[in-house]
């Protein structure tokens, strides 16, 4: 590429959404080659700085462009986006190169296949460039959990990316890779998009294939994009959407493109705001970012009023006896026989079993194990684990209600902005409070998106609005999201970017 002319090189190419990237590529000013050279010499100057990545692929990356380059100058080209480099959260299986889920005890595990989402993206000709770092097992909201280190937000590197897709949005927010997996069980795509100024959504359970995804909660695990723009969200999961007869707990649609209509506007969309959060413990400068953000929908044509979810309330509670519940059980495979690490010790099985969990697993993945070990015991299961699915109910009914008299419901993602690294890591009561916004729609199944709504005037660090659709209304989602990012004009400005 020369300089001053065609697209730009280096910084300003490493900046773009995939969108663009695409449109470059297609028209053939860019090459997937020199593309993925320039994000592989951004990730070599800022990783150090914020520890996205736990596995690097270069050289993996490299062959892919090649051969989406050698595609579309053939016109074959596998997908619009053939050629646009990828990410995944350390949690997607991936054949030949090594899968950790953050944690030491899956250390030396090299996978035999590639997850659903990993085959389709690879299906759509995007080299991946790496596995991103995540709190062990996806059980966090900072990535400090993660067995390894953990990331650091690149809008301060003082302060966490969020979690437990941490390094996923750091990755994406540092322009180390234009977009990027990660999965939402309770929020852990939307908060540490909200925290780092990016977009991220979480799909319609059942909606995206979990195949090959490391099982935490299974419930509630939701695959969900990382990106720069909400355009770029819709065509990322579509390109994994779709029904995958691997897991059976996939919807049996036919896969829908969400980028139909994105534009369509918000004018006459009805928008609900929710009684019971009253930004209680959130931080004034977060407050201020969302009531803008509800003036500017107004602006744009939509209406709001109240909705009532009295259920609510018990949102953290229920998920945190659920998720520890899954957990506990889904956990119980790593057993120092079946994947990865082994601490031998001389007598027998079982002490090498306990041996090999004891210092395979952090303390948060303990305390989850205790807790939903107990939580679905004999004599306990009624009052923890009953009562806490019997308040999954009441959230879907609630929710139900709600969509009778609105379209969308809107909400902030996270009460403050990103937190000083080990601020809340000796609480975890705190930490888990950090997801009051997001649980409520991981326990009744809802699609979700975090949009940047601006930098909140406390700290000048990136706030989320959150815009949480009917079940299967993706598209609805997409396009209000699209209207407000447009309108606002956050996105893709210097404004909305880190100086790192
Ligand atoms: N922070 C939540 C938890 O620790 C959500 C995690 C997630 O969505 N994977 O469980």
């Amino acid at each position: 590429m020369t300089a001053g002319s065609g697209p730009p090189s280096g910084d300003g190419l490493v900046w773009r959404t995939a969108t663009e990237l695409a449109r470059l590529l297609a028209s053939g000013e860019l090459s997937s080659v020199e593309l993925t050279g320039a994000l592989i010499e951004r990730s070599d100057a800022v990783d150090p700085g914020i520890n996205a990545y736990l596995h690097r692929t270069d050289e993996l990356a490299l062959e892919a462009a090649g051969a989406a380059d050698a595609r579309r100058s053939r016109g074959e080209a596998a997908s619009p986006f053939d050629g646009v480099p990828v990410a995944y959260k350390d949690i997607f299986v991936t054949r030949g190169v090594p899968t950790t889920c953050g944690s030491k005890i899956l250390e030396g595990w090299v996978p035999p296949y590639d997850a659903t989402v990993v085959e389709r993206c690879h299906g759509a000709g995007l080299p991946m460039l790496g596995k991103t770092n995540l709190d062990q097992f996806a059980m966090g909201s900072s990535t400090e959990n993660s067995g390894f280190f953990p990331s650091r937000n690149p809008w301060d590197t003082g302060r966490v990316p969020g979690g437990s897709s941490g390094g996923s949005a750091a990755a994406v927010a540092a322009g180390a890779v234009p977009w990027a997996w990660g999965t939402d069980t309770g929020g852990s795509v939307r908060q540490p998009g909200g925290l780092c100024g990016l977009v991220g959504a979480k799909p319609t359970y059942g909606r995206i294939s979990r195949y090959g995804m490391i099982a935490f909660a299974s419930s509630l695990d939701q695959a969900s994009p990382l990106t720069r723009s909400v355009e770029d969200a819709a065509a990322l999961m579509a390109i994994a959407a779709g029904h995958d007869p691997c897991d059976s707990t996939s919807i049996p649609s036919p896969a829908e493109n969400y980028l139909d209509g994105i534009d369509g506007g918000i004018e006459g969309l009805r928008f609900g705001i929710i009684k019971e959060f009253t930004g209680e413990g959130s931080q004034p400068g977060v407050r201020a970012r969302v009531d803008d953000a509800y003036t500017r929908l107004e602006k744009l044509g939509g209406t709001l009023q109240e909705v009532s979810m009295p259920s609510f309330q018990h949102g953290i509670p229920a998920y945190y006896l659920i998720a520890p519940a899954e957990a506990s059980s889904n956990l119980a495979r790593f057993d120092g026989v079946r994947y990865g690490s082994r601490v031998a010790g001389d007598t027998n099985i079982v002490t090498m079993n306990s041996m090999t969990r004891d210092e395979g697993f952090g303390a948060e993945v303990k305390r989850r194990i205790m807790i939903g070990t107990y939580a679905l015991s004999a004599g306990f299961y009624d009052a923890y684990y009953g009562k806490a699915q019997r308040v999954r109910t009441l959230i879907i009914q609630d929710l139900r209600r709600a969509y009778e008299s609105v379209d969308l419901i809107v909400c902030p993602t996270s009460p403050t902005t990103a937190f000083k690294l080990g601020e809340r890591t000796d609480d975890p009561l705190a930490m888990y409070l950090s997801d009051v916004y997001t649980v409520p729609f991981n326990l009744s199944g809802n699609p979700a998106v975090s949009v940047p709504c601006g930098l909140s005037s406390d700290d000048g660090l990136p706030v989320g609005l959150q815009i949480v659709a009917k079940t299967l209304d993706e598209k609805t989602m997409f396009r209000a999201a699209y209207a407000f990012e447009k309108d606002l004009g956050f996105a893709g400005s210097p404004e909305g970017r880190p100086r790192l």
